[in-house]
């Protein structure tokens, strides 16, 4: 059972004149206020912060960590007010006690594994002493040291969390004996079966493993000597954890895992240790692609050493860590080295009362490769340019520092956003620019009809925000620019006795919108629209045809002079024009029912084609004049149909007589023998509609040996 002697010990054996007075009042503070409350392990509450207090002191760090330590939850878990810990132990200790407090309210017993990263960095966000931090993984270790009295549903959900965050955090920090000590723990209460196996395994071939262990050790203690080399030589077995990711990572067997041993070697100096990779080197064969060095490239925890692999001297895999006493320090305490007790004496005051090992990091930035990448690294992790808020079902979203309740929005899904009219704030209503901070829950206010407003780009954050904000009002723009444009064009065709409609989907229109050097003919509109094309350029070509001087209002005129006082034929309906002559393409035959077009002919009057007819189509545009079928008529039709039929007695006058069962007259027909006993016939009958014309060929093509009856063209 740790004793507050101990800890008080343990601080004066790296830090001989600490005052130690501050964390002797918190001990008799904490044990006051913890008075009568018990651990789950019948232990008296007390003993949990004084294990914490003394992981701290493991860590070599402050007096006013240690003391926060011993302190950190009484804010939670005690009728202590923050008041009086300000009173007590100053600001700086309340400060400390109060982020340790603020993190252990944070929801982070989320299942889903995507928030997990999320969350790691939160934690490091909300906490703004790095202490903060410290003693929840100090905390947290001794939670798992104690986790067996807990319920087995408890253990492994604690477990699992350890394992999501907080090993991740103490690996970044590079504390690796504490990410070590958690992830090994948490192994053996999230999979306890494969633990109890590997251990076993283990256990089985100790005897044999400390013998080799021994030897190695020899060898090497033995070759630092005869180098005159002054070197601390350890041999550990590697963990389970490490050992079951091996095997799991690589698809091995406990048997194929040969470098269950790893060895470390500490020396005074960095050129000692490039002296001591070299003996190695020289004693055992290298494995190229296995040597690392962190010393002359440190990671961005700060974690130095040379790594190395050799094939060792009965054949197997050593592992093999070789650096200074000062870099094994750093790696113990990962980036709290820089910022606890150097070698007896404290940093100074001003630079370490906050993230004083940044600035040491800043300092010594020359003594690294790529400072700009490695201090890059170091802000990322540790105090992201992001913010994490809650979304009100506690989904975690990360957004860039500064971004709004649209940014928000947005994120969660560009309906959200084009809709949001405001935005609750942890319960409150804020205005729309107000900048989220980390811990927020943020509930969006959407109205149905709502529409993004321009002036959101003054203060989104996100690029995603900000483009779909554009897009939409670019989109606005088109939208009025088009119908804007299209006003203008027809307006100015118009002038011109010209129909734009109707010209728009022929090619010489295609040829314009080319020639213009738009892609479609909406980007034309709309350019009209937005003023960077004028009506008259779009105009012109259908202005100044050559074949016809006159332009197609005139001629209409002087049609429509001509024909007036004929009898129209009946049928059909020039638009916009009363009494003209109207004849029908011999080369289409259209009947009603058929889409069809009409083309002004020159001296005649108006040619009427199905739409579909290539005599039509190749015609000039500018003659083209909208044309529809009138609704009353009674005229009938000539309209040629083909008839193909296997040759028989009695064929023509069969299908003869099923045509003027419909009422039609045949005014016309041929017929021809081809060499495959296949006759072909060509009927030309009077119809009065399409639908009419649809029966007729429907019952020829029932007359006996008919195959196919269709009409022409
Ligand atoms: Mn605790």
């Amino acid at each position: 059972m740790i004793r507050i002697n101990d800890i008080l010990d343990k601080i004066t054996g790296y830090h001989s004149d600490a005052d130690l007075d501050i964390v002797e009042r918190a001990y008799v503070y904490s044990a006051r206020v913890h008075a009568g409350q018990v651990r789950l392990s019948g232990e008296p509450y007390l003993m949990h912060p004084l294990e914490v207090a003394n992981i701290l002191a493991d860590m070599r760090l402050d007096v006013v960590s240690v003391a926060a330590g011993i302190l950190h939850d009484v804010l939670e878990d005690t009728r202590a007010e923050p008041e009086d810990l300000r009173k007590l132990f100053g600001p700086e200790v309340l400060n400390i006690v109060s982020g340790v407090t603020k993190l252990s309210n944070m929801p982070t017993s989320s299942t889903q594994e995507r928030q997990a990263e999320n969350i790691r960095k939160m934690f490091l966000a909300m906490a703004d002493d790095i202490r903060v931090i410290l003693i929840k993984l100090a905390d947290r270790l001794h939670n798992m040291r104690t986790l067996r009295f807990h319920s087995p549903e408890r253990r492994r959900a604690i477990a699992q969390e350890t394992l999501d965050i907080y090993v991740s955090i103490a690996a970044r920090l590079g504390i690796y004996w504490i990410k070590t000590e958690l992830e090994e723990n948490a192994f053996k209460y999230i999979n306890p079966e494969e633990y109890a196996r590997i251990e076993n395994l283990v256990a089985k071939s100790r005897a044999e493993r400390e013998q080799y262990i021994g030897t190695v050790r020899d060898t090497l203690r033995k070759t630092m000597q005869a180098a005159g080399l002054k070197a601390e030589v350890l041999g550990r077995s590697k963990n389970y954890f490490s050992i079951h990711s091996k095997m799991q990572a690589q698809s091995l067997t406990f048997e194929q895992i040969y470098d269950l041993i790893a060895f470390r070697i500490i020396l005074d100096t960095v050129s000692q240790c490039y002296e001591a990779l070299g003996l190695i080197h020289s004693l055992w064969k290298p494995i190229d692609h296995k040597f690392k060095d962190y010393i002359g490239r440190p990671k961005p925890n700060m974690y130095q050493s040379l790594h190395t692999t050799v094939i060792g001297p009965v054949g197997e895999r050593i592992e093999i860590q070789i650096r200074t006493w000062e870099m094994d320090r750093v790696a113990k305490s990962g980036i709290a080295a820089h910022w606890s007790y150097k070698e007896g004496h404290r940093i100074d005051e001003n630079i370490s009362k906050k993230f004083a090992w940044i600035q040491d990091l800043v300092d010594n930035q020359e003594s690294f490769r790529d400072p700009g990448e490695f201090l890059e690294n170091v802000r990322i992790d540790l105090f992201p340019d992001e913010v994490y808020v809650f979304t009100p079902k506690g989904d975690i979203r990360a957004l860039p520092k500064g971004a709004t309740p649209v940014d928000f929005a947005y994120l969660i899904h560009t309906e959200v956003g084009q809709k949001c009219v405001g935005a609750k704030v942890n319960g409150q209503m804020v205005s729309l620019p107000y900048e989220l901070r980390t811990g927020d829950i943020v509930e969006i206010v959407t109205a149905k009809n709502h529409t993004p407003s321009k002036d959101w780009l003054k203060f989104v954050k996100t690029i995603k925000a900000r483009s779909k904000i554009r897009q939409w009002i670019k989109a606005q723009e088109k939208d009025r620019s088009i119908s804007l444009g299209r006003e203008m064009l027809e307006k100015a065709f118009r002038k011109e006795k010209l129909n734009f409609i109707t010209l728009s989907k022929t090619d010489p229109m295609n040829a314009v919108v080319e020639s213009l050097g738009v892609k479609t003919l909406d980007d034309l509109v709309a350019n009209v629209g937005y003023g960077k094309l004028t009506p008259l350029q779009v105009l012109r070509p259908f202005m100044a045809k050559p074949q016809t001087e006159e332009n197609r209002a005139s001629l209409l005129e002087k049609l429509i002079s001509r024909v007036r006082k004929k009898k129209p034929r009946a049928g059909v309906l020039v638009k916009g024009v009363e009494d003209i002559l109207i004849k029908f393409g011999k080369c289409c035959q259209p009947v009603p029912g058929d889409a069809i077009i009409g083309y002004i002919t020159q001296g005649y009057g108006v040619t009427v084609h199905r739409a579909s007819c290539v005599n039509a189509l190749r015609a000039s545009p500018e003659r083209q004049i909208e044309v529809e079928w009138s609704t009353e008529s009674a005229e009938r039709y000539p309209v040629k149909i083909q008839i193909l039929s296997l040759d028989r007695v009695g064929l023509l006058a069969d299908v003869a007589s099923s045509i003027s069962k419909f009422g039609a007259n045949i005014l016309n027909a041929s017929s021809e023998t081809k060499e495959t006993q296949m006759v072909e016939s060509f009927f030309t009958i009077s119809v009065g509609d399409k639908e009419h014309l649809e029966k007729i060929l429907s019952a020829v093509k029932k007359v006996k040996h008919v195959q196919d009856a269709r009409r022409v063209g």
